[in-house]
């Protein structure tokens, strides 16, 4: 723990401040005088709210700012950042939605008497259901920030020095304080491409408020949030299309990624490849119409669509922090601020998240490096962020998660390596016949025994779930020998994984069949 500060709020307000002349000015950005708070973060989700209540753990003064910047079609929302209201909460809940419609309609094998014409969705009750359970959480985070006695302010956050933030809140009311350490972590936001009529479509920020039915929409972008929101709006039941331009989710196992999108072609996700919108327009009727780039070489005719969704990426959400001002080094190409050990190029300033340079988007990454770096700063912790072998899951309707290199990483980066293989049924698909042409699973592992586990790959029911426990495994170094010496639990999808035992080299069916 540091030497304690003694702590001398200026409780004025910035224009009070300002008013009084350079003089003040000058005293404020002394870096002397007492702090107002051992720490400032500057962004309420994921990762902030961690850091800040960690480091409050350890009796540190903290002040959380967090302030959202309404989407241009002016959705708002709650503390907590993008995962719980507009990112993995909403999302996780609309893909069981969807997952349950299918179930429902699977049910009448079960003996369970259920017309599957008459399952339909009522899209109001469902953002409700939505909308209250992301309110409840945005209630927790500031009852536990009440708690943990950190200060939280509802306005956005301008750094005016190293140690001085001038915070905004909705009525322009400005308030000063002051901080030993910044931390920034302020996420990010979609990205609009600069195509004429862009502004008609929503993002991922809209979606999950939309007062009306999305009706037949389009889902511009070929990664997580594209592939995500297709596959829960085309089983609540939405004529869905994903326009492509490329490949499907680049930077994964293009094996895995490509059958996640066949999967959900065959569940009725219709995907355009190799175009991008050259320009939306209002159609007649209040649609909207998309002319596309030709691709392949031919012209897609434009079509119109109820709900177009933009999901080609996210920008880091730094535009007000006046980085520029305090010498807080970005990347030239993203925007995202670059950071060593979490430092950024400022000693007093750090940055976590989605708003840091090369950290994969992710809100257990961002949690993990808010409460590692809070337990060095106040802990006396050492412990660094290790940005490897962060397991993922995209939550499509057939579940991909991994951990580790794909097959052409692992084959870009060895000499010679083994994969294992299998293509198997879920019990829980067999009764209701469902397709399970996606249900695959791969370990690519180093070829020389113990045959270390490189990569493992899944796709299948509750990927996540099964994902887990294997990714803790593979930290452990997780070998072929050790899977095979492990009890496999019956009857499940994760015992799959310790049953593999095809190799791809030996070109044998990786059917599994039976038990
Ligand atoms: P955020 O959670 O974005 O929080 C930043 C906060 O800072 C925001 O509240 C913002 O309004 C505020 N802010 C910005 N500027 C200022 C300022 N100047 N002053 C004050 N406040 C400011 N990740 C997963 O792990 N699993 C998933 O299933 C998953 N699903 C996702 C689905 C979607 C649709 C999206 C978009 C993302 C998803 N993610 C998922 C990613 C995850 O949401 C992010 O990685 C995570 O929220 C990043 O946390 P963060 O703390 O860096 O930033
Ligand atoms: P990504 O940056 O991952 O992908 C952007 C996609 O949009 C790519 O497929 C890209 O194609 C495509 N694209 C870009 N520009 C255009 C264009 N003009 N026309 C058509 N397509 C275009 O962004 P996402 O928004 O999907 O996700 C952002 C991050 O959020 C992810 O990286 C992930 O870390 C996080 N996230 C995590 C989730 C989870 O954990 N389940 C869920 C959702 C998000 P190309 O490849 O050709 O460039």
């Amino acid at each position: 723990m540091r030497a304690p500060i003694i702590f001398k709020p200026f409780g004025l307000k910035h224009s009070q401040l300002f008013g009084s002349g350079v003089k003040l000015f000058r005293y404020l950005t002394t870096t002397t005088v007492p702090q107002d708070y051992d720490l400032v973060v500057i962004g309420g989700g994921s990762g902030g709210l961690a850091c800040a209540k960690e480091a409050a753990g350890y009796g540190a003064k903290v002040a959380v700012l967090d302030f959202v910047t309404p989407s241009p079609h002016g959705t708002v929302w709650g503390l907590g950042g993008t995962c719980v209201n507009v990112g993995c909460i909403p999302k996780k809940l609309m893909h069981q939605a969807a997952l349950l419609g299918k179930d429902l309609k699977d049910a009448s094998a079960f003996g369970w008497n259920v017309k599957a014409k008459e399952v339909q969705l009522n899209w109001d009750q469902l953002v409700m259901a939505v909308t209250n359970h992301v309110g409840s959480l945005n209630w927790g985070h500031r009852i536990t920030l009440r708690d943990k006695q950190v200060t939280y302010l509802n306005a956005s956050g301008t750094l005016l020095d190293r140690h001085t933030i001038l915070a905004r809140d909705k009525k322009d009311t400005e308030t000063v304080v002051r901080a030993q350490t910044v931390v920034l972590a302020t996420g990010g936001r979609p990205r609009y491409p600069s195509v004429p009529g862009a502004e008609l479509a929503i993002t991922s920020d809209d979606l999950f408020r939309l007062r009306r039915p999305p009706g037949r929409t389009l889902c511009v972008g070929g990664s997580y949030v594209s592939l995500e929101c297709a596959g829960f709006l085309t089983g609540l039941g939405f004529d869905t299309t994903v326009l492509l331009r490329s490949i499907p989710l680049r930077g994964f196992d293009q094996q895995m990624a490509g059958l996640v999108v066949s999967g959900m072609e065959k569940l009725g996700t219709r995907v355009l490849r190799g175009s991008e919108p050259l320009r939306l327009e209002r159609a007649d009727g209040g649609g909207v119409r998309v002319v596309l780039t030709p691709g392949g070489g031919h012209q897609t005719p434009p079509e119109v669509y109820d709900t177009v969704l933009l999901a080609v990426g996210r920008d880091p959400d730094t535009a007000r922090l006046g980085l520029d001002r305090v010498g807080v080094e970005i990347h030239q190409k993203t925007g995202k601020i670059i950071t060593r050990d979490d430092r950024t190029s400022v000693d007093n300033i750090y940055a976590i998240g989605d708003t840091v340079q090369n950290a994969p988007e992710l809100t257990p990454v961002a949690i993990q490096a808010g409460r590692l770096l809070a337990s060095r700063l106040f802990g006396g912790a050492q412990l660094h962020m290790d940005y490897s072998g962060v397991p993922t899951t995209v939550f499509t309707p057939f579940e991909y998660s991994c951990v580790g290199l794909s097959e052409e990483q692992a084959r870009s980066q060895l000499d010679e390596i083994e994969v294992y293989h299998a293509f198997y049924r879920p019990l829980e698909y067999a009764v209701p016949n469902r397709d399970c042409s996606s249900c695959y699973i791969k370990a690519v592992c180093e070829r020389a025994a113990p045959q270390k586990v490189l990569g493992l790959h899944f796709i299948g029911p509750n990927a996540g779930e099964v994902m887990q426990g294997f990714s803790v495994a593979m930290r452990s170094g997780l070998t072929v020998e050790s899977l095979r010496q492990s009890v496999g639990i019956h009857p499940t999808c994760a015992e799959e994984v310790v049953k593999l035992n095809i190799t791809k080299r030996s070109g044998l069916d990786p059917t599994v069949t039976g038990c």
